[in-house]
């Protein structure tokens, strides 16, 4: 498929005038650091599957990755241990309830349903074949470096200000070992989620991570074959269900693509085939999802008419 680029850059730009200030949301305010983002951060970023980059605005900012990481660390999993069994030990359906809820695990029989949901999340970490959770969370990081394209670090930061009130997650994590649904030492698990979390990326590094699931696994910047092919679908569908948690339906409904974001103001999209759009903003609303980042992006993807459901060829305007 030839790809517009002239059509692009002026979607990428359009978006960043029309709602780089858009009013509303609030940065994250239960992990400390979030809540001293500046506010007025924003940016939007395209990467296409032949590594082309269009961007415009705070593209170049880093910011804490959050749970964008449960995608990375999902693709890990499904490496290690194929599709079937992590839909058996985690599962690939909507919560419908918020990211962090423990009425979810009460309500589902303590399965977590979703990798992309902290109970999810926290159990997809324990399973990583490691020695140790020095050699888990190496392996963690080394995925999102090769998913990014560059070395990404962890902040010290942004750890040490989640891993001093993250006490919601670690009684996340004390339920599922009560389940038998984590698969190392509880703490561990919500040791290196929180790790996992305190990544720095930029909103270029998630475009390139979008645009490496876009390319079925390849990363289009390093040519590097990161996943393997037949992975990259059911992330995707991962992403469809609960990449935006409690409002994910209204995502697909709207805009048609597999999405993710995280309460650092990161939020992505993927075209598979084409092209990834990622947005950054800090204010969210009340799902834990980035305002402006969902309306750049949702604008990007509208003006190229790319949306999953979107019947080629019916003439309805996608
Ligand atoms: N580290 C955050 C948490 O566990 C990530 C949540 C998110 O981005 N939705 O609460």
């Amino acid at each position: 498929m030839t790809i517009d680029t002239h059509a692009i850059a002026a979607a990428v730009k359009a978006a960043h005038v029309q709602y780089a200030a858009a009013p509303g949301g609030a940065n994250a305010s239960y992990i400390p650091y979030l809540a001293s983002v500046p506010a007025t951060l924003a940016g939007v970023t395209v990467v296409t599957i032949d590594g082309q980059v269009f961007e415009t605005g705070d593209t170049r900012y880093e910011f804490a990755i959050e749970s964008i990481s449960k995608i990375v660390t999902l693709a890990l999993a499904l490496e290690q241990y194929g599709a079937d069994e992590i839909q058996k030990k985690i599962g690939a359906d909507p919560t419908g309830l918020p990211f962090n809820s423990v009425t979810a695990l009460e309500l589902h029989g303590d399965r977590p349903m979703s990798p992309l949901v902290n109970a999810g999340a926290m159990a997809t970490v324990s399973l990583i074949k490691a020695t140790d959770a020095e050699d888990r969370w190496a392996q963690i990081l080394a995925m999102q470096s090769k998913l990014a394209g560059r070395q990404i670090t962890l902040s010290d930061e942004v750890n040490q200000s989640e891993q001093t009130t993250n006490f919601h997650n670690r009684s996340i994590a004390w339920l599922l070992y009560s389940a038998n649904t984590v698969y190392s030492d509880p703490m561990e698990a919500c040791d290196v989620y929180t790790r996992q979390c305190s990544t720095l990326i930029t909103c270029a590094d998630l475009a390139v991570m979008g645009a490496t699931l876009a390319a079925g696994g390849v990363n289009p910047l390093t040519k590097e074959r990161v996943l393997t092919a037949d992975n990259v679908p059911h992330i995707l569908a991962e992403m469809t269900m609960e990449g935006l948690y409690d409002t994910s339906g209204d995502w697909a409904y709207t805009v048609g693509l597999p999405g993710k974001s995280g309460v650092g103001g990161g939020i992505l999209a993927v075209v598979p085939g084409v092209a990834a759009v990622a947005g950054f903003s800090p204010p969210l609303d009340p799902t834990g999802n980035s305002v402006r980042g969902q309306l750049m992006v949702a604008h990007v993807a509208k003006a190229m008419g790319w949306d999953l459901y979107h019947v080629p060829g019916s003439g309805g305007a996608p």
